[in-house]
């Protein structure tokens, strides 16, 4: 008789060539159904690089089959606490064994980001002392894979192995400063992930003729609704959409920096999943991008 327990969640099974964007997050501060808070699996070069751990990131993960001890390397492009809450939990998720599905990771995390990542994302691990130490002398785990390596640059190459190339870029989060997007090379294939950002020019630079731009993005008509709707809640609804990109403008950078494919997140708020809320979303784009336009959705992946 075997065991009446729950079957490990089938296991991604990486293809060495491929080079996927898996949407873990597409939602934002705001708690919706359907619409976890932002994180993106990259698989690329055989391996997997999360970018942003937002607090849902290690539940996505295992929904994606990605379990999370394969995941080492995590970037982060600024730190409102949608991107970066998830961290403490992937760190010891990452680390501790899950029998039968794949060991604990055995290796230094290694957390890249802007300035302040050492501060915040050194304070979650500097919170977890406590639960590290015990599963060191208690539970055996892996002495290395308590360590955490940061390395925190505003510009330039991040991580350069392997003919993996990522590099940070600033962008424009403002009062979030900095706040930085990423360009992922691999085999003359570019993935973009912008962040959380106004559109600027140098999104549309680093972007310039990437296979796949994931772009920050929300319908301005509709955030104009629900601010008249809840006039006492204008400056709380209107001033976080400062320092993000419409959906119209997110079409424009597409255009001028000339990428194949458009993918919209941080959606505020998300249309539902139909077509016809969908193309009422993204009215207007089409007219002014030429290229494929994807309205991001959870789990979905996207390839580069
Ligand atoms: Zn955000
Ligand atoms: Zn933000």
């Amino acid at each position: 008789m075997t065991t009446p327990w729950i079957e490990d969640t089938p296991l991604y099974s990486i293809d060495p060539h491929e080079f996927t964007a898996i949407l873990l997050g597409t939602g934002t501060p705001r708690a919706y159904p359907g619409a976890a808070k932002p994180a993106v699996a990259v698989v690329v070069a055989g391996r997997i690089l999360l970018f942003d751990c937002g607090a849902d990131t290690v539940r996505q993960l295992i929904d994606a089959g990605l379990m999370p001890q394969r995941v080492r390397d995590v970037f982060f492009t600024h730190h409102h606490y949608d991107h970066n809450a998830g961290f403490p939990d992937l760190f010891i998720s990452s680390w501790r064994t899950h029998v039968g599905v794949v060991a604990g990771r055995a290796q230094p995390m290694r957390v890249f980001g802007p300035t302040r990542t050492q501060e915040v994302i050194g304070r979650f691990h500097h919170a977890l002392e406590y639960d590290i130490g015990l599963r060191i002398s208690y539970n055996k785990s892996d002495l290395a894979g308590a360590e955490l390596h940061i390395t925190e640059r505003n510009t330039g190459i991040m991580l350069d192995e392997d003919g993996l190339r990522v590099t940070a870029f600033e962008v424009d989060h403002r009062p979030v400063e900095p706040a930085v997007g990423y360009r992922i090379e691999w085999q003359g294939r570019v993935l973009v992930i912008s962040g959380d950002t106004r559109p600027v020019p140098n999104t549309v630079v680093q972007a310039s003729g990437a296979d796949v731009l994931i772009h920050d993005a929300y319908n301005a008509a509709w955030l104009a609704d629900i601010r008249d709707q809840n006039p006492e809640l204008a400056i709380q609804v209107t001033n976080p959409a400062k320092y993000h990109t419409t959906t119209l403008e997110a079409a424009q950078v597409a255009h001028d920096a000339g990428v194949r494919h458009l993918v919209l997140t941080h959606h505020i708020p998300a249309p539902k999943r139909t077509a016809e809320a969908e193309a009422r979303y993204t009215a207007g784009m089409a007219e002014i991008y030429a290229g494929q336009i994807t309205v991001g959705r959870d789990l979905m992946r996207v390839s580069v």
